[in-house]
C-alpha cells in the first residue's frame, strides 16, 4: 500500500513530501497500470533533492528525472542516520503522513 511520507531537516529547514510503495490511487495516476507502479524514494546528489520515481515505469533507468545524474535509492526503513540532501547534516527525519 502507498503512503505519504513527510521529510524534514532540523538543521536547515528542508522539506518534501514523498509517495512510497506499490497501491497507487486511480485518480492520481489514471493513465499508469495500477498494478505495476512501484514507487521508491531516491536522491540526486546533483540537484540536493529527493525524488518519487515508479522504478516500474519502462522511463527509468536509475538516472534523476531532472539532470539526468545516476540516483541513490533512500531506505526509509532505516529511521536513523538519514542524510539531508541539502545540508549533508545527519539530520534528516522520515515520518508516515496521515492524509484525512
Ligand atoms: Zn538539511
Ligand atoms: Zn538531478
Amino acid at each position: 500500500m502507498a503512503q505519504w511520507y513527510k521529510v524534514s531537516c532540523e538543521n536547515c529547514g528542508y522539506t518534501n513530501e514523498l509517495i512510497l510503495g506499490s497501491s497507487v490511487t486511480a485518480e492520481s495516476l489514471k493513465d499508469l497500470n495500477e498494478d505495476s507502479a512501484d514507487f521508491k524514494i531516491f536522491k540526486c546528489k546533483n540537484d540536493r533533492e529527493l525524488f518519487t520515481i515508479d522504478v516500474h515505469s519502462s522511463d527509468f533507468d536509475n538516472k534523476c528525472p531532472v539532470c539526468g545524474a545516476a540516483v541513490t535509492e533512500i531506505n526509509i526503513d532505516k529511521i536513523d542516520g538519514h542524510t539531508c540532501p541539502r545540508c549533508d547534516s545527519k539530520t534528516l527525519k522520515i515520518e508516515p503522513v496521515v492524509h484525512m
